[in-house]
């Protein structure tokens, strides 16, 4: 048990970072049709997993006004809404774009916490929008050019006038516990000591329950039973919708599948590596809820 774990800890998960609770009082979300390009504004502008901001004032602020020169959006500027009542519109540019001078690009991911936990949040609602943006110029079924659906995020086929609306993927998360421990594994590609709880997507014809059973079985080889629903992040990285779970012990020993997972073991709280379960994710909030402070 750590006094830092436990002041970290959120009360629940609408408290979460990525979640629109975090950014709610200043943000009005809106149709790109619905903000007004020609009026001053603010801008968000993303550079791989980076947020261009200017820090002049000694803090991070998005900018305002007109695009700053020497930024080379890779498409026409969006509007996602109202930023303290100010039209906000988003660009992304590209990696190799120069930064004009007095800004600075921050990560939104990741254990770099310079952005505070609203700024972050807004820039993974733009990431998330423009990765649907990018992925839906054409059309899937006949490859047709589309456009907007006015008033929705939907876009629609020129030609088969079929519909498309953004790809959200649900994906469970859980946390097995065992008396005092909890299992956890290291995925194949993490580094060595960094551990999560095991996840995956939902596949074809699967209730969440049903996914988790499955996660479990086939990740790690163990049978659960007590599935208990916790709650739930939007997870912008790049379009994901984490459900967490706590499910207890029912069987089985621990045999990591060798491919997606290669550890696997039953830890208690203070034997939980302070890096696990990443940066402002459920899967750290469910270790510091759960595990840590025990
Ligand atoms: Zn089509």
């Amino acid at each position: 048990m750590t006094t830092a774990s436990k002041c970290t800890a959120k009360k629940d998960t609408g408290d979460l970072p990525y979640n629109a609770k975090a950014i709610k009082t200043w943000f009005s979300p809106l149709p790109p049709d619905a903000v007004p390009l020609d009026t001053p504004g603010f801008w968000i502008i993303l550079q791989g997993q980076t947020l261009l901001v200017t820090t002049a004032s000694g803090s991070p602020e998005l900018p305002y006004g007109p695009l700053p020169e020497g930024i080379l959006p890779d498409a026409a500027p969006l509007g996602i809404g109202l930023w303290q009542e100010k039209p906000l519109r988003t660009v992304r540019i590209s990696n190799d774009n120069t930064l004009p001078s007095g800004y600075e690009a921050l990560p939104f991911f990741g254990p770099d916490h310079r952005l505070d936990e609203r700024l972050a949040t807004l820039a993974g609602r733009a990431s998330q929008i423009l990765h649907w943006e990018r992925r839906s110029r054409f059309c899937s079924v006949c490859g047709g050019e589309m456009s907007r659906i006015p008033a929705t995020w939907g876009k629609r086929c020129g030609l088969c006038r079929e519909i498309h609306f953004p790809h959200i993927h649900p994906c469970v998360i859980v946390l097995v516990k065992r008396d005092d421990k909890f299992m956890l594994i290291r995925k194949a590609g993490a580094v060595a000591g960094r551990f999560s709880p095991i996840a995956g997507f939902v596949d074809f014809g699967e209730s969440l329950e049903e996914c988790v059973r499955r996660e479990v079985r086939e990740e790690v080889g163990l049978k659960i039973t007590n599935i208990r629903y916790l709650g739930s992040q939007n997870w912008p990285f790049p379009s994901q919708q984490m459900i967490a779970f706590l499910a207890d012990y029912a069987g089985g020993e621990p045999t990591p599948d060798g491919v997606e997972v290669i550890e696997a073991h039953w830890l208690t709280g203070d034997a939980i590596p302070s890096t696990s379960g990443g940066s402002r994710s459920i899967a750290r909030w469910m270790l510091e809820t759960f595990a840590i402070n025990i």
